[in-house]
């Protein structure tokens, strides 16, 4: 059988448990696979821009290392993504490859080690595809902050899949790879999963190696996976999570099996419902989704309890505080000196503004002021010391809540996926629509997204939050799995296989 005979768009969608099962009955080789997304790519980017890069000859190259491991009877119990090709968000380094963070100021940069994800992901056989286009330095919503040009919403080419992992959503959901890595600071896995329509997980701080990771702000930043399906979601995180020596923030805790089988029943499983997420500014269509969503899992077993988590009105500026901070400390390395984009100068410090006045984009240009205002001598204790306070505090009301519930359930965005152009020249609204994702990076905590319905004209789709103590991704495993099991929204598919892009 060829790929395309199981290819999205048709029947069944190629998800990585489906190209395991292709690969390991000899349906197709790995180099088939690989050509098979490889062609969707060539005929889907003109219009989508997902990737910022990509190499088939090397991609390829691996398939052809991975049919040879297949033949010598290496088998997915050993190595779980033999011959499945997955795509890595430009902030993730790949030895040999470009690695821009979609900035102009890293110029041809190429990473000359592997992430420590990526190596995980190597040595489990997957087959890295490219570089997926996001917001600069994964500084946004929208990904219109790319040095690159925005990628497009498969739903609806004229939106945006969000950001700023918006390659990494906006690729899976239009089956150009089965899988996908993104980074999540304050929401950049989850909300670009929502605005796309696929499963994006951001992992408790310290459970995925951060180590080749391009820093934005370190004390926020995760990797985690994006995928259609909550199982290859969980298949991803056990690939990539676990400590590692590289990382100093990276937790020792033993990596759980997350890919135990998924049951419809949620009996025993209490589930909060954050008073604070419902409230104005949600749009009817995402709340009543989300509601219904409650109710199935409801419906599953689950016990729904109401919470309260009071410092989630603070979250949003304490974020804006934290994260420009640590991006204005992080980004100071890139001064036309090391590496990347130079222009040159009289003497060192016309260089420097010339390189970084030159290299960096409007948004990460605000971010890197105002980050240097808050930390600067006489306003550091009244911004950055006062949000390490309230960091404090929103962690707290989520440690609190944790005692009496399993897992919180929420919207992931005030909104359906938002028109190209529509908030792009008005920050503060931009910075809204992550009001309910970031609390979650603040507080360290795990949280995933899920598709949970989708709007009725235009058709988009919505996301499900779901949000777990330190180290609970399994539990949102199960949920999701619970969820997903007794739904078809994981099924539906962006119109691109029969409107002729
Ligand atoms: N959109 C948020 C920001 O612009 C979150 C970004 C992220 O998670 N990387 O900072």
């Amino acid at each position: 059988m060829s790929p395309e005979s199981a290819s999205p768009g048709t029947t069944e969608r190629l998800t990585v448990q489906r190209c395991r099962e292709l690969l390991a009955r000899r349906e197709v080789s790995a180099r088939e696979l690989t050509q098979h997304f490889l062609a969707r790519i060539e005929r889907l980017e003109p219009r989508l821009h997902c990737f910022i890069e990509w190499d088939a000859a090397d991609a390829l190259a691996q398939a052809d290392a991975a049919d040879a491991a297949l033949k010598e009877g290496v088998t997915h119990d050993r190595r779980p993504l033999l011959g499945v090709p997955v795509a890595i968000k430009d902030n993730i380094a790949v030895r040999g490859h470009t690695l821009r963070c979609a900035s102009r100021i890293l110029g041809d940069f190429r990473s000359p080690y592997d992430a420590t994800v990526v190596e995980r992901l190597r040595a489990a056989g997957a087959i890295l595809l490219g570089r997926l286009n996001m917001d600069e330095f994964a500084m946004g919503s929208s990904t219109e902050n790319s040095a690159f040009g925005p990628t497009r919403n498969p739903w609806d080419p004229d939106r945006t899949p969000g950001g700023s992992s918006g390659g990494s959503a906006a690729a899976v959901s239009a089956g150009e790879c089965p899988a996908a890595l993104g980074s999540d600071t304050g929401g950049s896995i989850r909300q670009p999963a929502a605005f796309c329509g696929c499963v994006g997980l951001k992992p408790t701080y310290g459970r995925v190696s951060r180590y080749g990771l391009v820093a934005f702000a370190s004390s926020l930043d995760q990797i985690g996976p994006l995928a259609t399906t909550v199982e290859d979601t969980a298949l991803l995180l056990k690939v990539i999570a676990g400590h590692d020596p590289r990382d100093a923030t990276s937790l020792p805790d033993p990596v759980p099996d997350y890919t135990a089988p998924i049951e419809p029943d949620l009996r025993g499983v209490r589930l909060g419902l954050p008073r604070e997420y419902f409230g104005s500014g949600l749009a009817p269509e995402v709340e009543q989704a989300v509601r219904k969503a409650i109710e199935h899992l409801q419906g599953l077993g689950a016990e729904i309890l109401e919470v309260s988590l009071p410092h989630t009105p603070h979250g949003l500026a304490t974020y804006y505080v934290i994260a420009t901070a640590e991006a204005s400390a992080n980004l100071a390395r890139f001064d036309g000196i090391r590496y990347g984009l130079r222009v040159e100068g009289q003497d060192p410090v016309e260089l420097y503004e010339r390189t970084r006045g030159r290299g960096f984009g409007p948004e990460v240009k605000r971010r890197i002021i105002l980050g240097t205002f808050v930390l600067s001598s006489g306003y550091y204790d009244a911004y950055y010391l006062r949000a390490q306070k309230v960091r404090t505090l929103i962690r707290r009301d989520f440690l609190e809540a944790f005692t009496r519930v399993d897992a919180l359930v929420a919207p992931v965005t005030p909104t359906v996926a938002f028109r190209l152009g529509e908030k792009i020249s008005d920050p503060l609204q931009m910075y809204l629509t992550d009001v309910f994702t970031l609390s979650c990076n603040l507080a360290g905590i795990c949280g995933l997204s899920i598709p949970c319905g989708w709007t009725a004209s235009p058709c988009l789709p919505i996301g499900l939050q779901l949000l777990g103590p330190p180290l609970g991704e399994q539990t949102l495993l199960r949920v999701a799995g619970a969820y997903q099991l007794t739904t078809d929204w994981h099924r539906r598919q962006p119109p691109l296989a029969t409107d002729g892009f």
